[in-house]
């Protein structure tokens, strides 16, 4: 192996380098094209090189890339917090920043902690979540994450919060269909708080479309709902991990407005600078920052990079590009018509066993068996070979770990909400070439 400098996610690969970007590809520095239907992380939600976020960031530059939030505030993030309290489920959010969805989550943890400490309920800190889930990578985030293959190693260091039935009809884990489970699994979060004791728990933590842990696994109506008032009945503050689902991805600005429920907190990420920089928010309620204003005044959180003025300003300029190219609509537009071409490719295809998601973050899973959905064995690595093999076509697809909940290969499908149709169908064309090849 040659002597390299740059840790890459697996040391003894080859990562081609990259080029530029323009709309939905990506181009390497050998002139290969590769059609973006993963928007990287799902996170490139407006396409790549796009002028109007670059002249966003040189007119930034021009003025002020960094100032320590503990010694100024910038115009572009309050402008940015703002915007967000606007565009966000009901109203009167604060904004948190950070660099990461990772630290969203982690920040939105620790304030939902620290709003009990501030009324006197010491005890309330654990942050419960369901067993198919990713909330990031860092050791907070991961004690909330069941996602197993990121979790293993440091099972030690961590909490074992994932304890909550996940909604993920396909597999029901309480062997149970819908509705005549009665959402048998949002009443499984009482259950756990029951067994735990709600004196014990701060929040509860949910992806609105499970993500990276089972691939775009949408709950059944009715579910948030309930969610919400299982929460509200226990005092227990609920996390909406709109990372993923955020800023237009899943036909709404935000995914929890497709269920009406207003989450107490919000994590978000990726969509929110659509990648041009590097930028996450924890997003508060008005009622749960009440008593940390009354009291100590300061929230016990915090990065170098919090509000950077620069990232603030890409992000401004990503949803003033949203509003203008209407790209909520899009996704749900566009979506549809991805939904519909997989599902047609499922009918003729039979290890597809389930399409699903919502808006522009879709998942196609795989299985040996239709009827009995019994995964593929999860030494055969299907889904890197899935990956691998569109890859070589120049198609990227993004993975989506099984292993919980009887979940096995799946990934997901979730171009830029930019993409026209004619690239759809080039897309579906280049999957089917793929599994068809695989499997
Ligand atoms: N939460 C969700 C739902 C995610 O999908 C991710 C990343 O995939 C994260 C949190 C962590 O975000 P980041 O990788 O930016 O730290």
């Amino acid at each position: 192996m040659k002597r390299e400098h740059l840790i890459k996610p697996v040391l003894d690969h080859h990562y081609p380098t990259i080029q530029y970007g323009k709309g939905v590809y990506l181009y390497d520095d050998q002139g290969k094209a590769y059609l973006d239907a993963s928007s990287g992380a799902v996170t490139a939600g407006i396409g790549h090189g796009v002028q109007e976020i670059i002249d966003a960031m040189l007119e930034q530059a021009g003025k002020v890339s960094f100032v320590y939030r503990s010694q100024f505030t910038s115009e572009p993030a309050e402008r940015l917090a703002k915007k967000l309290s606007d565009l966000a489920p009901g109203g009167d959010y604060w904004s948190f920043f950070v660099n990461s969805g990772s630290e969203a989550t982690e920040t939105a943890m620790k304030i939902a902690i620290q709003h009990w400490q501030e009324k006197g309920r010491l005890g309330k800190n654990k942050v419960l979540s369901r067993r198919m889930s990713y909330h990031g990578i860092t050791m907070g985030a991961l004690s909330m994450s069941g996602h197993v293959l990121r979790r293993r190693r440091f099972i030690p260091l961590l909490e074992d919060f994932p304890v909550v039935a996940p909604p993920y009809c396909y597999r029901c884990p309480l062997n149970k269909t819908y509705p005549a489970c009665g959402l048998a699994c949002a009443d499984d979060l009482e259950t756990a708080i029951k067994r735990i004791g709600a004196e014990h728990i701060a929040a509860f933590i949910a992806e609105p479309v499970i993500g990276a842990a089972g691939g775009a696994v949408v709950p059944p109506e009715g579910y948030f709902k309930r969610i919400k008032e299982i929460c509200n009945r226990h005092e227990i503050l609920f996390i909406a991990d709109e990372v993923m689902t955020g800023i237009a991805r899943t036909g709404a600005m935000f995914a929890m407005q497709h269920s009406g429920v207003e989450p107490d907190l919000m994590a978000l990420g990726k969509g929110m600078s659509a990648g041009y920089t590097p930028m996450a928010a924890a997003l508060v309620k008005d009622h749960v920052m009440e008593p940390i204003l009354k009291g100590s005044k300061s929230i016990m959180s915090g990065h170098t990079y919090s509000a950077n003025p620069q990232s603030a300003a890409v992000s401004l300029a990503v949803l003033d590009y949203m509003e203008k190219h209407q790209l909520v609509e899009a996704a749900k537009v566009k979506g549809s018509y991805l939904l519909a071409r997989l599902e047609r490719l499922a009918e003729q295809f039979e290890p597809i066993g389930d399409v699903r998601g919502a808006g522009l973050l879709l998942a196609v899973e795989f299985v040996s068996d239709r009827i009995s959905k019994l995964p593929f064995p999860a030494g055969l690595g299907l889904t890197s070979r899935i990956i691998d093999k569109a890859f070589h076509k120049g198609l990227l697809v993004y993975p989506a770990a099984g292993g919980v909940d009887g979940a096995g290969d799946a990934v997901i499908v979730a171009p830029p909400l930019t993409i026209t149709e004619a690239e759809i169908d080039l897309l579906v064309q280049l999957l089917e070439e793929t599994v068809r090849e695989v499997l």
